[in-house]
């Protein structure tokens, strides 16, 4: 079992560009890498799909071929990474990373798919970003496993078909809209993930906490449970956060009146809200007057990008009811205007249809 982690351009012919990346970066993908399950049984929650996986991968191992290409998707830091590890670790075979960005063009990705082993995974992250041109390139090599070569110009151009070894692709993107509908029927599988609830990421904190050899309490992991967003990789950043804490301002262990004490520094509220949703939930309750509004605008305002607003903090906020959606734009919710602190408006936004939603301030 051998994993090539890169995401550099034209990888293989170029390994230094793997290792030039920053520290900084490096040494965060390090620790989130120790926090990952390394078993399917070890994953929490998202149990539909994982039942899914074990079939594919039963089916695969009992007839001997590689797994379907499979597409994941979801917010950030819900698994879609840390499923594609699981799936390389539970067949024992060769993994490359690489993203849609990183593949600017065909002869990005070649070395890629020439390199690919028997049975081995390519995983490309954000997919919805490859360019057209390498996203055509990739049809014959997900449905045929050949490459088609174009040689020469004009009436010259002849086409050499060239054959690959049987392996997997597993695409991982947060906006499966923006996919086209031939990539997204080249896969085999579709696999959604939803955010967690809080007693699956109080279990997640808990695990954590032990492979970070730190202790912590049942009502102090379902503290950081309550306040991770309904997002692994958030329950993980908030659980080293907290443990710094204890062992700045304590005895290192990690209590309830720790863990909020610690949170509380960092702005982060009871409903997990940090300082960046709440910002977004200001601005569309103070100055676009509760919405509707296009999320262009509030990423003008916000001098945030809208990528940043529609992957990271909508989803979330959706969810948990603070804002909802219509044809014409956002819109805050009761519930925003009361955890904000703000009076509700008395006439009701039209979006809401129900008289109940807003009732006097
Ligand atoms: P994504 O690729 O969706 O952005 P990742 O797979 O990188 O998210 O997940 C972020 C972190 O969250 C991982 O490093 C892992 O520690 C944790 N994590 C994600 N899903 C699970 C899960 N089902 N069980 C336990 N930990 C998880």
């Amino acid at each position: 079992m051998r994993e090539r982690k890169i995401t550099g351009s034209a990888p293989a012919a170029n390994p230094a560009a793997a290792s030039a990346s920053p520290a900084i970066a490096d040494t965060s993908e390090k620790a989130n890498d120790s926090l990952r399950p390394t078993r399917l049984v070890d994953m929490i929650g998202q149990k539909a799909v994982a039942d899914r996986l074990r079939v594919a991968l039963e089916a695969c191992r009992k007839r001997g071929e590689p797994l379907p290409h499979i597409l994941f998707d979801g917010p950030p830091g819900l698994g879609k990474t840390t499923f594609a590890t699981v799936l390389h670790q539970e067949l024992k075979v060769e993994l490359a990373m690489t993203s849609g960005p990183a593949l600017d063009k065909k002869g990005d990705v070649m070395p890629f798919l020439t390199n690919a082993a028997e049975g081995s995974i390519l995983f490309i992250d954000e997919i919805h970003r490859l360019p057209k041109s390498v996203e055509e390139f990739i049809y014959p090599v997900m449905e045929d496993f050949r490459v088609d070569v174009v040689l020469g110009e004009g009436v010259a151009a002849r086409t050499l078909n060239l054959p690959l070894k049987r392996f997997t692709i597993i695409g991982a993107t947060t906006r499966s809209g923006m996919l086209s509908s031939p990539l997204r029927d080249r896969f085999h599988m579709h696999e959604h993930l939803e955010f967690y609830d809080v007693a699956e990421l109080a279990r997640i904190v808990t695990v954590n906490a032990a492979k970070l050899k730190t202790t912590i309490t049942h009502e102090a992991a379902m503290e950081l449970a309550h306040r991770s967003r309904g997002t692994p990789r958030l329950a993980n950043a908030r659980l080293r956060w907290v443990r710094d804490y204890a062992t700045a301002r304590s005895d290192g262990v990690v209590t309830e009146t720790v863990a909020r004490e610690a949170l509380d520094m960092q702005e982060i509220d009871r409903e997990g809200l940090d300082r960046q949703d709440r910002r977004y939930l200001e601005a569309l309750i103070q100055v676009f007057a509760g919405g509707p509004t296009g999320v262009e605008a509030l990423a003008a305002t916000l001098a945030i990008s809208q990528d940043t607003l529609s992957d990271e903090v909508e989803p979330f906020l959706l969810r948990s009811h603070f804002i909802i959606r219509t044809p014409r734009g956002r819109c805050a919710t009761p519930k925003a205007y009361d955890h904000l602190g703000f009076r509700q408006p008395k006439a009701k936004p039209k979006e809401f249809g129900q008289e109940t939603l807003f009732g006097p301030a």
